[in-house]
């Protein structure tokens, strides 16, 4: 078995390995980056294509149980009300995503204090705003600053997409009722943006984007991270972070599509494969020093995983609404119910995004609480 060597080592090449890697290697840090995924072209994607509807229902569903491609690994849900969607690749989770773009509210962060609910966070809202402000413009995001629901902030690198007619409509019918709505927040380009084309409203943001309009990080942050001298390797899995006689990582051992194995020797080893697979990377590197898995002293690793839960309700007009274009992240936002309120009796809240329905398949199985 060869050994690799690096300063730091990044698990996982998605939304956060890619940061990370952009980062250390800008200031100079050698990094070795490894993705069990490839590295995909536009072209890949169906969005353009007649059968893309259907591509949505197998090789490009967002469940890797029903994508099962070379680069996923089952997730035994069987047992969970939440079927976690993710994306294995260069980029990540960030090659489905919707990219609706929102900030944390002061308010999360202090719920056991607010509401007598989970815990406080050791920062405050204050403590991430600076990063908040600097990822906005890194991720290129367009929206309109100034909801009186946060905490003034600077206006997005780009102006807001369109609302559509849909959008309208239901900005609306809020404005009648006196309730909150504000035009939504995305990492999509509105125009050129750092090699970026604007958003065209096809509504396939799902199944990655044609356009490049969409912030994923293999466009955003992996072509600087590489210019800087990351090694990104791909169709490497890694099966167990090793450790030395202290208990201080060292370093991974991975396999490519062939089954061969290597070794990566890194100072630093940060995970970063994705909120199920990092738990699940951690839990199989037991040894005879920590036979229950890395970093698991509390016995917590692979427990209280807290996704961000979403529910769908579709609505049905009389008059055409256009749904089958625009961006599915959100084109505008609603946080009437998102904040705990007195007259209410419960605790906390949702926030409510809008966006279109897609084709005419994605239609109907939204009103038929499929997808
Ligand atoms: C369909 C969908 C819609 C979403 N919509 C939004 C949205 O609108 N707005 C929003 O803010 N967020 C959204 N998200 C969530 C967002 O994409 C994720 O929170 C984010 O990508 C998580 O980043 P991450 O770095 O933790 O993991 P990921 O981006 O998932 O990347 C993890 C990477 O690690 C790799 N990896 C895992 N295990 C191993 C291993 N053993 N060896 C090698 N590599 C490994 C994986 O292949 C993957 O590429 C959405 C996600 C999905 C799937
Ligand atoms: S609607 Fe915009 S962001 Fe979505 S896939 Fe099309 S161009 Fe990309």
């Amino acid at each position: 078995m060869s050994d690799i060597r690096a300063d730091a080592l990044i698990i996982g090449a998605g939304l956060s390995g890619a940061v990370v890697a952009a980062r250390l290697a800008e200031e100079g840090v050698s990094v070795v980056c490894l993705e069990q995924g490839m590295k995909h072209q536009r072209e890949d994607y169906r969005g353009r294509q007649d059968d893309w509807e259907i591509t949505a229902l197998g090789p490009w569903h967002a469940s890797p149980n029903v994508r099962r491609g070379p680069a996923d690994y089952p997730i035994n849900d069987e047992d969970s009300v939440m079927k976690p969607l993710m994306f294995n690749g260069v980029g990540g989770s960030t090659i489905l995503y919707g990219a609706h773009w929102m900030r944390f509210f002061p308010s999360d962060f202090r719920v056991r204090t607010l509401d007598g609910a989970a815990d406080d966070w050791p920062i405050t809202y204050n403590d991430l705003a600076p990063y908040y402000d600097r990822t906005d413009i890194a991720f290129g995001v367009s929206g309109i600053a100034g909801d009186p629901a946060y905490p003034a902030f600077p206006d997005y690198p780009m102006p807001p997409l369109p609302i559509n007619v849909w959008g309208e409509k239901v900005a609306a019918g809020h404005s009648k009722l006196g309730w909150h709505w504000w035009p939504g927040s995305n990492a999509i380009a509105s125009r050129h943006y750092e090699g970026r084309n604007p958003c065209v409203q096809r509504s396939t943001c799902g199944y990655g984007c044609n356009e490049g309009a969409k912030a994923s990080v293999d466009l955003t942050h992996w072509p600087a991270a590489e210019r800087a001298g990351a090694k990104l390797i791909t169709g490497a899995r890694v099966s167990q972070i090793t450790h030395d006689s202290h208990g201080r990582a060292t370093g991974a051992i991975y396999s490519d599509r062939s089954g061969t194995q290597y070794r990566v020797v890194a100072n630093v080893v940060i995970l970063a494969a994705n909120a199920i697979g990092t738990p699940r990377l951690l839990l199989l590197s037991h040894s005879a020093r920590y036979p229950n898995g890395l970093a698991n002293g509390s016995g917590l690793v692979g427990k209280r995983l807290m996704m961000h839960p979403f529910t769908r309700v579709v609505g049905f007009f009389d008059e055409p609404m256009e749904t089958w274009q625009g961006h599915w992240g959100q084109s505008l936002y609603s946080l009437e119910f998102a904040e705990t309120r007195p007259d209410l009796a419960f605790i906390r809240g949702a926030k409510w995004n809008l966006g279109p329905s897609g084709g005419p398949l994605h239609a109907a199985m939204f009103s038929n609480g499929k997808n």
